[in-house]
């Protein structure tokens, strides 16, 4: 992360843009450049040691116009309010772009996970859900995980809520293990959904789609969509990986499944056999047909955009290309799928569980993956003819997409 990037600034110079083109009056902008609710709080937590600690926490509900406030709760060391702001703001087009009844809304606790014993961790997710039980719930505000969060947070965050409460009611988080509420085909949901973008814009591009590829973050997403690659587009050579302690190379390809089983193993990819080490920022600006940055906000900025060679940069991370480095980018011909689309995988199937949970009956995984690609396809298409109508870059075209979509339920509901 770039500390001299205010991503909630980022996320604001977008909106205003793309609400320029769409030519929204005044009170419209102002109403979509901020969060609609905001809670900031803090968490006590009884650590291994006996000690108690503080740990500052937020939840920020950004839009409620298309429906209840939808996005993943993170737990890491450098997140602020603006992060949390921006990334709130984001889920807002994102769930407007794939067309779900959703608003936008992010969470966050400053804390160091890879510092914390699994108690402390249980202990930091049930808190979190005691201070803001009151103001999610099913129709109000549905969280998910993210950075450093995962199903069992979930899990621990929706047995919190259903203790306060008294009730079942597992749709009020997704991404739940499958046996409490859980959907089929979450767990690569962001990943696949971003590799259906890849499909549809190779096709749209002229790009052979089993060329090579590199991935920067290997985290959830990242892990996942080395192994969904080849399996969705038919083939494809890996050559580059970076995860948060440095990067990886061979231009012969490294096997994603070992490469995956060796980070469950050794919580690095460093040190992979018939790999060479270079250094993690180095993977970005690898010649490659595909990039994927699955790592945190502005990764590609004004600093390294020129050095990108990749065709296609498919962004399963939120926020990880400045404004600049988007102009860049487009000046440099690389297509970029912006993250409002290509990560938007993991909501739409997060949707899917919510769907799911409210009639407990359960789809099967082809079930969910088909409405997925469905959902991914039709929004791929819908931003390929907004970036043709338009004329900029894809993430502005994908962007005035959704800004006219939720200031059209803005309008519709009187606000504006
Ligand atoms: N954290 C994921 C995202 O940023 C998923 C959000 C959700 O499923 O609510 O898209």
């Amino acid at each position: 992360m770039i500390e001299s990037y205010n991503s909630f600034h980022v996320s604001q110079k977008q909106v205003v843009e793309a609400a320029k083109l769409l030519h929204l009056d005044d009170a419209t902008i102002g109403l979509l450049s901020l969060p609609q609710r905001e809670f900031s709080f803090t968490i006590p937590v009884k650590m291994d040691n006996g000690n108690t600690k503080i740990f500052s926490a937020y939840r920020i509900q950004y839009n409620f116009a298309r429906g209840p406030a939808k996005g993943g709760i993170r737990f890491h060391k450098d997140e602020t309010i603006d992060t949390i702001r921006a990334l709130a703001c984001w889920m807002t087009w994102k769930t407007a772009v794939v067309d779900l009844p959703l608003g936008g809304g992010k969470g966050g606790v400053v804390c160091d996970p890879k510092q914390l014993s699994e108690r402390e961790l249980e202990n930091i997710a049930r808190g979190y859900i005691r201070a803001v039980s009151d103001y999610i719930g099913t129709a109000k505000d549905i969280p998910a995980p993210d950075v450093y969060t995962n199903p069992q947070t979930m899990a621990w965050m929706m047995d919190e809520y259903e203790t306060i409460t008294r009730r079942h009611q597992p749709g009020v988080m997704t991404n739940k293990p499958r046996q409490i509420g859980g959907t089929e085909g979450r767990r690569d949901a962001t990943a696949r959904g971003g590799v259906y973008c890849v499909r549809e814009a190779c096709k749209h591009h002229n790009i052979d789609p089993t060329g090579t590829y590199a991935i920067q973050g290997f985290g959830n997403a990242g892990q996942r969509a080395a192994l969904l690659h080849d399996e969705i587009l038919g083939g494809g050579k890996l050559i580059a990986v970076s995860d948060s302690k440095g990067g990886i190379f061979n231009e012969n390809g490294l096997n994603p499944r070992e490469l995956v089983t060796y980070k469950l193993k050794n919580k690095t990819i460093s040190g992979f056999p018939n790999s060479i080490d270079i250094p993690r920022e180095s993977v970005l600006e690898q010649k490659v047909d595909i990039l994927y940055p699955a790592a945190l906000e502005n990764s590609i900025n004004h600093l390294n955009a020129k050095n990108i060679q990749a065709k296609i940069v498919c962004e399963l991370s939120n926020g990880p290309t400045t404004p600049e480095a988007d102009i860049i980018l487009y000046k440099n011909n690389v297509f970029v799928i912006p993250d409002i689309l290509a990560s938007a995988g993991g909501v739409v199937v997060s949707y899917f569980e919510m769907v799911q949970d409210s009639y407990s009956f359960f789809w099967e995984e082809s079930e969910v993956y088909e409405k997925l690609a469905h959902k991914m396809s039709k929004a791929y298409k819908t931003v390929a003819e907004s970036i043709r109508e338009k004329k900029v870059h894809p993430r502005l075209a994908a962007m005035v997409v959704a800004v006219a979509r939720v200031a059209e339920a803005c309008k519709l509901r009187g606000w504006v």
